[in-house]
């Protein structure tokens, strides 16, 4: 009889959620072990736009197209991700850099349209002063990130997964080169393979083991409004903000998708960007402001991901990314096939962590 590999999964936001999820359909013995309650730190305060807009290369850009595949295929088979393909709509950029965007991304297979003043008020009626010119791009989408990440736990446990909620890995054991467990309150939990899917709390927990690697937790600020009816249809990508709505009625807005600098009044600056989101959206000045909310990404130094097993450390497996809300499916699928089979997929292959090594 072939014994189930024994895998700890450490963190339980999106992406440890995701990898629990693939690992448990494909059989394995997984425990998830979380510092708090599961949904992420970083999760449960995303703006979870699942994209591959501008800034990447173009291999970046394949793994975020192949994951926007695999958000379909997990939203047929995970109930509760709550999904929405409502398609995004951006002028963040001059003109001209919109343009060879467009024309960059479109050669590379991306369905953007462009569109004029008329085409974004089709698209968007409620904007308040639409572009002259802005891109469509119908195949992106959203979805509730901590919905999302409870819906993969909850999948999980359902496989039989065990989730051990308020226990921090406090340690990684090794021994022989080798890393065999974690320690948590209840003293050492053992495994055959440990995944570090901790978000920010990665590093911490690397460096128990004299790996010091350089992830970054940069703040960001969003706000959310008291729940309304539908003003939004899409997501709004502007110079000012970026702007959608969620599945429950908030406006939610950051100075970008990743969140604003809160510096050193998040309140004064939560106020004066719902101010702009007001001043934007026909509508929005009959909602309130409910609340703000401060995330701490986590952020490998050249900003690409960090997955894959370790070259440093047998047994250690590391999964550690800013985009993780668009990523979390093809990372989940791509880690499985990696742990318990030995296969990389090509797509992953630029992004070993040890590139970001800086203490061996
Ligand atoms: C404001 C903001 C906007 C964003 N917008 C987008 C976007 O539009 N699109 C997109 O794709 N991405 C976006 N992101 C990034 C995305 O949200 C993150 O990349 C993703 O949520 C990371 O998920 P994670 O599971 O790795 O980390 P987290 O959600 O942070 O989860 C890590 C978990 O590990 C736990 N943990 C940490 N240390 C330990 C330990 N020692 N022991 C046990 N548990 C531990 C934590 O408690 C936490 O629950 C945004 C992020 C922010 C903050």
């Amino acid at each position: 009889m072939i014994l189930a590999k024994r895998v700890i999964v450490v963190g339980a936001g999106i992406i440890g959620g995701s990898i629990a999820w693939h690992l448990a359909k494909a059989g394995a013995e997984v425990t998830v072990i979380e510092a708090g309650e599961p949904g992420g730190v970083a999760t449960r305060n995303s703006w979870a736009w699942i994209n591959a807009s501008w800034g990447n290369p173009e291999t970046y850009f394949r793994l975020r197209i192949r994951s926007m595949a695999e958000w379909r295929r997990i939203d047929r088979e995970v109930p509760g991700l709550e999904v929405s393909w409502c398609g995004g709509l951006t002028w963040d950029l001059p003109p001209e850099q919109l343009e060879a965007y467009a024309v960059e991304h479109i050669a590379w297979g991306y369905g953007i349209r462009r569109v004029d003043r008329a085409g974004a008020l089709g698209i968007e009626p409620n904007i308040k002063q639409p572009p002259d010119f802005a891109l469509h791009v119908a195949e992106e989408g959203k979805v509730e990130p901590l919905a999302a990440a409870k819906a993969f736990l909850t999948g999980a446990e359902a496989m039989g997964v065990t989730i051990l909620r308020n226990s921090p890995a406090k340690w990684l054991e090794e021994k022989n080169g080798r890393i065999t467990g974690a320690c948590i309150n209840d003293g050492v939990l053992h495994a055959d393979e440990v995944v570090i899917a901790a978000g920010a709390g990665a590093a911490t927990l690397l460096g128990s083991i004299g790996l010091s690697y350089d992830i970054g937790a940069p703040a960001g600020l969003l706000v959310h409004s008291k729940p309304a009816g539908e003003i939004l249809h899409t997501l709004l990508q502007t110079p000012e903000l970026h702007v959608r709505q969620t599945s429950e009625g908030r406006l939610v807005a950051g100075a970008d998708f990743a969140g604003g600098d809160p510096a050193d009044n998040p309140r004064g600056a939560a106020a004066a960007l719902y101010k702009k989101v007001q001043d934007m959206v026909v509508g929005a000045d009959q909602v309130e402001l409910d609340f703000h909310t401060v995330g701490f990404k986590p952020t490998p130094g050249d900003g690409f991901p960090m997955i894959v097993r370790s070259q440093s450390r047998e047994g250690l497996y590391i999964a550690v990314m800013h985009s993780g809300i668009t990523l979390a499916p093809a990372v989940g699928l791509f880690a499985t096939a990696e742990l318990l089979e030995g296969k990389r997929d090509p797509l992953i292959a630029p992004y070993h962590p040890d590139r970001l090594l800086k203490v061996k």
